[in-house]
C-alpha cells in the first residue's frame, strides 16, 4: 500500500517503553479466591456440588491453586472443602482459618495440603473488631502458623488491611510468622484504597523490611483499581496474586481472574499457563452458579467486549480487526458481534447481508440503512425496563427475606427489649 514501508509493524507496542521497569515473576502461581472471597459476595452461596463444578473448571483451565473455603463456617462448607481436597484435581486445594486452634484443626481434618491463616493487622481492626493488642495478635498468629506447619501443611500467612497497618508491626508480625514456618506471605488491600503508585511504594517497603521469598497480594476493587494494583504487584515480582472469576467478592469485588490473565498474556506477552480460550466458559459457569450477572461492559467477558455498533468502528474492524479490537475474541473463547442500531453504517449492513449471501444495490443499501436507524430510534424500552425492574428487585435485597427473619424470632418467643434504644451501632469514619 502506498505511503507505508513494508518493514513497519501495523501497530507499535507501547509496552516496550516500560519493559525495563517490570520485574515479572519467573514462576506464576495464580491463586483463585472465587470459592472463598467470591462466595462472600452478598447473596452468593455455592453448594458442595457447585463448588466442585467450579473447582474442576478452574483446574482444567490451568489455575494451579484454589481456595475452597473456610471449613468452620458451616458443616456444608466443611463438606465442600473435604470434597474438593479429595477430588483428584490437578490444582492444589487450600482452605482458610482464623488464628484460632479450632479453625486450623478443621483445615487439617479436611485433607487439604495448603492453608491460609489470616488475622487483621490495622489498628482499626485490632481495636474495634478483634479487640486484641498487637502482642496478642502476634502470639496467636505464631502459634497457629506453627501448628499448621507442624501438621505438614504448606502455610500462607495473611493479614487483612495490611496496607493501613503500622509498618513496624507488619514487619514484626510477618517476620515472626515466617520463622514459625509460614511458606508464603500475603498482604491485603482489604478496602481497595491503593493506587498503582502507592501500592508499588508499599510493596517495595514491605520487601525491604520483611524480605519475603514467596508472597501474594489480595486486592479489592472499591475504586476500580484491583486489576491495575495486582498488575503492579506482578511487575514488582510478586508471584502468587489472588484473583476471582468475574471479579466476584465482597462489596465491589476482588481482582478479576480473566483481566489479570489476559493482561499478562496479551499486553505483557507473558505465558501464564492458562488455557485462555476456555476463560469465557469459566466466566459463564460462575455467572450461572453465583447468580451474579456479568455486566455487559465488563472487560473481556461482558457481552459488549467484542461487539461493535458504530459505523466507523464496524467499518474499521471489517477492514482490519486491529483497528478497534486489542485482541482476537477467539483468544478468550468468544466471537465478535456486529450490532444493528442507530449508529450502524453502510459497511456493517453490507456485511450483515453477506451472512445470508445477499447483495443489495446502492439505493437498496441506502434505504435499508435509513430504516435500521429509524427503527432503532423509535424502538420502545419496555423490555429493558421490565428486565431492570426485576434485576433491581433481586439485587436490592440479596440476602434472606427480613420479614421472614423476624417471624422466626417471634416463633422463638424473642421479647421486646426493655433497655433504651441503643445509639446506631455503626461508628463511622469520615464520609
Ligand atoms: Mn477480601
Amino acid at each position: 500500500m502506498a505511503g507505508r514501508s513494508s518493514t513497519q509493524p501495523l501497530v507499535e507496542d507501547p509496552h516496550e517503553l516500560a519493559r525495563d521497569q517490570r520485574h515479572l515473576p519467573e514462576r506464576l502461581v495464580l491463586w483463585d479466591e472465587t470459592l472463598r472471597d467470591g462466595e462472600q459476595m452478598p447473596g452468593v452461596h455455592f453448594s458442595p456440588e457447585e463448588k466442585l463444578a467450579i473447582a474442576e473448571k478452574l483446574s482444567e483451565v490451568g489455575i494451579p491453586l484454589l481456595n475452597a473455603g473456610i471449613p468452620v463456617v458451616s458443616p456444608e462448607e466443611a463438606e465442600s472443602v473435604h470434597r474438593l481436597a479429595h477430588a483428584g484435581l490437578k490444582a492444589k486445594v487450600l482452605a482458610a482459618a482464623r488464628t484460632v486452634p479450632g479453625d486450623v484443626d478443621a483445615v487439617i481434618r479436611s485433607g487439604v495440603d495448603h492453608i491460609a491463616i489470616f488475622v487483621a493487622a490495622s489498628q482499626v481492626h485490632l481495636r474495634y473488631k478483634l479487640q486484641m493488642t498487637e502482642e496478642e495478635v502476634l502470639a496467636a498468629s505464631v502459634a497457629q502458623v506453627r501448628r499448621a506447619h507442624e501438621a505438614g501443611l504448606h502455610v500462607a500467612f495473611v493479614t487483612e488491611d495490611t496496607v493501613r497497618a503500622p509498618f513496624p508491626f507488619v514487619e514484626r508480625l510477618y517476620r515472626a510468622c515466617r520463622e514459625a514456618g509460614a511458606d508464603r506471605l500475603v498482604v491485603s488491600d482489604t478496602v481497595g484504597i491503593m493506587t498503582p503508585s502507592t501500592f508499588r511504594a508499599f510493596l517495595r517497603e514491605f520487601r525491604r523490611r520483611v524480605e519475603p521469598t514467596d508472597w501474594s497480594v489480595h486486592c479489592h476493587n472499591d475504586f476500580g483499581m484491583a486489576t491495575a494494583n495486582t498488575l503492579t504487584a506482578l511487575e514488582e515480582g510478586v508471584p502468587a496474586p489472588h484473583v476471582c472469576v468475574n471479579g466476584l467478592g465482597e462489596r465491589a469485588g476482588n481482582t478479576s481472574l480473566e483481566e489479570v490473565v489476559m493482561s499478562l498474556e496479551a499486553l505483557y506477552g507473558y505465558r501464564t499457563g492458562v488455557r485462555t480460550e476456555a476463560l469465557y466458559e469459566l466466566s459463564r459457569l460462575v455467572e450461572e452458579l453465583s447468580g451474579v450477572p456479568i455486566p455487559p461492559n465488563k472487560a473481556l467477558v461482558g457481552y459488549n467486549a467484542f461487539a461493535h455498533e458504530a459505523g466507523i468502528h464496524s467499518h474499521g474492524v471489517l477492514r482490519h480487526t486491529l483497528t478497534y479490537e486489542p485482541i482476537q475474541p477467539e483468544r478468550v473463547g468468544r466471537h465478535r458481534l456486529f450490532v444493528l442500531g442507530k449508529h450502524t453504517g453502510k459497511a456493517a449492513v453490507v456485511e450483515k447481508l453477506k451472512e445470508r449471501q445477499l447483495e443489495a444495490t446502492e439505493p437498496q443499501l441506502a434505504s435499508l440503512l435509513a430504516r435500521v436507524k429509524r427503527e432503532a430510534e423509535s424502538r420502545g424500552k419496555g423490555a429493558s425496563r421490565e428486565f431492570l425492574a426485576r434485576y433491581h428487585a433481586l439485587f436490592e435485597n440479596p440476602g434472606l427475606d427480613e420479614e421472614e427473619f423476624f417471624s422466626w424470632a417471634r416463633e422463638l418467643g424473642v421479647r421486646p427489649s426493655r433497655a433504651p434504644l441503643p445509639s446506631p451501632g455503626v461508628a463511622g469514619g469520615a464520609p
